[in-house]
């Protein structure tokens, strides 16, 4: 697909919008879910734009969720991270992939109501939290996160609960997780591999992004329709893809991971392309200035 250059320099236009478009898209947005490493941050380092772009969007009026893979850490605890970063946010502000695994269970398993949990005690305590019992002995489904201090014991008795039957749900799909270490760090896909590797079952689910579900809850939490929420993140095959299934409308900012030579040999395309969310903060206001000049 061929882009053209915003006279400013960026790429403003991947999807066929025209100019009448792309204001109508930016004027009726009223909520974003937010990603955050990539986007608004990398690592521990808060990008500059981040700060200006909060204050953008509480001057416009648009509210926002941030949301994560990392089921790692409770709500609570990205709440702190963020705010260690200068960023405020409150808890009903963060969606994570383990939020998504409660929604998908509440809706695919009423029956369960006891999990035997691979993962961190930030995981353990949504999923309690939820209403879950968690249990080592006879658990109903078995939940696989990321764990950093994974317990061998524990991957072997997930593994020899699944081989007995259960089903298990995977919080998310990602095989590594970002380190700036000189190590390799297992993220949740990769645990799930070492299980079907020993048991020949794959997950039911898998959780977090691409799978719309993430977007879903927002939708429904914040009673908003689809044309109200834009999908802002660094990945086409994560944010961008969950964005064009759920049929939401989605910016891409090049701060991450995507490049533009991504975006060309990619089948999930943002609806916008920012260097970043200084230039999406930039287009909203311009959007805004033009629509009252009316
Ligand atoms: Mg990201």
């Amino acid at each position: 697909m061929a882009f053209r250059p915003h006279p400013k320099g960026r790429i403003m236009n991947p999807k066929p919008h025209d100019e009448t478009t792309r204001h109508s898209i930016l004027n009726g947005t009223l909520h974003l879910a937010l990603d955050m490493d990539g986007t608004l941050y990398k690592g521990s380092t808060l990008f500059a734009a981040a700060k200006p772009f909060m204050e953008c969007l509480k001057t416009h009026g648009i509210t926002y969720t941030f949301f994560t893979n990392n089921s790692s850490r409770s709500a609570d605890e990205h709440v702190d991270n963020l705010a260690d970063l200068g960023i405020e946010a409150r808890v009903e502000q963060i969606r994570t992939s383990a939020h998504a695994t409660v929604d998908y269970l509440k809706l695919n398993y009423p029956g369960v109501k006891s999990l035997f949990v691979v993962g961190t005690p930030g995981l353990r305590a949504e999923l309690y939290q939820a209403g879950y019992r968690l249990t080592r002995a006879k658990p109903e489904l078995i939940i696989v996160g990321f764990d950093p201090s994974l317990s061998y014991t524990d991957l072997c008795k997930a593994a020899y609960w699944i081989d007995r039957g259960l089903d298990y749900v995977a919080t998310h799909p990602d095989f590594v997780c970002p380190t700036d270490q000189p190590t390799l760090v297992l993220d949740c896909g990769a645990l799930c591999a070492a299980i079907e590797a020993a048991t020949g079952r794959a997950p039911v689910a898998t959780m977090g992004k691409p799978h719309p579900i993430m977007i879903e809850g927002i939708l429904k939490r914040r009673q908003l329709s689809h044309s109200q929420l834009m999908v802002v993140g660094d990945r086409l095959y994560t944010d961008i893809a969950m964005a064009n299934a759920v049929g939401v409308h989605s910016a891409l900012v090049l701060t991450g991971e995507a490049t533009r030579a991504d975006m060309a040999n990619s089948p999930f395309q943002p609806d916008f392309v920012f260097q970043s969310v200084a230039e999406l903060g930039e287009a909203l206001t311009e959007s805004f200035r033009s629509t009252q000049q009316r």
